[in-house]
């Protein structure tokens, strides 16, 4: 119902805002990046907004020199806005809040458990493995031919928000639509290079420094792993190298909760947390301030890192024992 009031709010208007959420991961990035081509190929004028940097292997797509930052683009009265993948409003960054304030109309699509609908139109779907597969379903419908740009990008959001098909959330027409990209010619040995070999020798160390403060808690129920400014800064690492690397205390036998606390600032914190079976790490996200899936959440600490740790592992405790 509400992707065909979007389709109607698509066709009648001429410049489209396509925003997603600070932190850009594959589904924030590869959605956008298909929704632009999609709005592009309807001779709509298209603006793409993603405050931060975009991580080392999705730079390969075609589109993403495209992506502004918000001080580059002017969001006018008559601008529609598409918030992509983000479960409030806060989470493309406060300025584009700001501009979600002053345009005509503004659409929601994403798929995370405790969205705000925050939006003028809300489209909300927590059966969704990503935010691409509904922006897929809107491209259908809009009756756009999905090229290899398209492919390739929705291809990105799948694969990555489903950890490669392993993650709870993928279903039969997550498989569906893999097959019919790939029907569409993506670039699968692009996109594989790209996203899993093509590393820097750096991220290796900084692998090796992450994964030894491995500490196990909550009566080894749960394991963490930090990531200082320290070692970012030692390694020449940027904050989407530690992306996969929450994976190695998740596959450990026994391990419930997986997490990663990143050192931001001095005194921020990113906390990353994800639940193996069938403990619910978004209520504990939320606490925090905080959301996601019940399986993959995370949240923002105002506060001193060793702080940070000890609140939330002393929260989680509670909860998991
Ligand atoms: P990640 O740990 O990969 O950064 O995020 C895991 C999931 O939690 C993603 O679905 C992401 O959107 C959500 N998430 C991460 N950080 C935040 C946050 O600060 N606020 C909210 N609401 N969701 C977050
Ligand atoms: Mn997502």
């Amino acid at each position: 119902m509400s992707l065909s009031r979007i389709k109607e709010a698509v066709i009648g208007s001429t410049e489209i805002v396509v925003v997603s959420h600070e932190y850009p991961d594959g589904d924030s990035i590869g959605s956008s990046i298909a929704l632009a081509k999609a709005l592009s190929q309807m001779e709509k004028s298209v603006k793409v907004i993603i405050n931060g940097d975009i991580p080392l292997e999705y730079r390969f797509l075609t589109g993403i020199d495209d992506i502004r930052r918000p001080d580059d683009v002017v969001v006018n009265k008559e601008s529609i806005m598409i918030f992509l993948d983000c479960a409030d409003e806060k989470r493309a960054g406060s300025q584009i809040d700001a501009y979600r304030k002053r345009c005509r109309l503004s659409i929601n699509i994403d798929h995370h458990l405790g969205n705000t609908n925050f939006a003028d139109i809300n489209h909300v779907d927590i059966s969704a493995s990503s935010t691409g597969e509904i922006v897929y379903d809107l491209i259908k419908l809009l009756d756009i031919t999905i090229d290899k740009d398209i492919a390739n990008a929705l291809y990105i959001t799948i694969v990555t928000d489903t950890g490669s098909f392993r993650f709870d959330n993928t279903t039969a027409k997550t498989f569906n639509m893999a097959g019919y990209l790939l029907t569409m010619g993506l670039d699968f040995s692009a996109i594989r290079i790209n996203l899993w070999e093509n590393k820097n020798p750096n991220s290796i160390g900084l692998l090796i420094d992450v994964l030894s403060t491995m500490k196990f808690v909550c009566n080894n129920k749960a394991a963490y792993i930090v990531a200082t400014n320290e070692v970012m800064e030692k390694w020449k690492a940027g904050y989407g190298e530690l992306e996969s690397f929450i994976n190695y205390p998740k596959s450990i036998k026994g391990i419930e909760v997986a997490i990663l606390f990143k050192e931001i600032g001095m005194n921020e914190i990113k906390v990353s947390f994800r639940a193996k079976a069938d403990f619910d790490v978004q209520a504990i996200a939320s606490y925090f301030g905080g959301g996601g899936h019940k399986k993959a959440s995370g949240c923002t600490l105002n506060t001193q890192l060793n702080e940070g740790i000890k609140k939330v592992i002393e929260y989680l405790h509670e909860r998991l024992i």
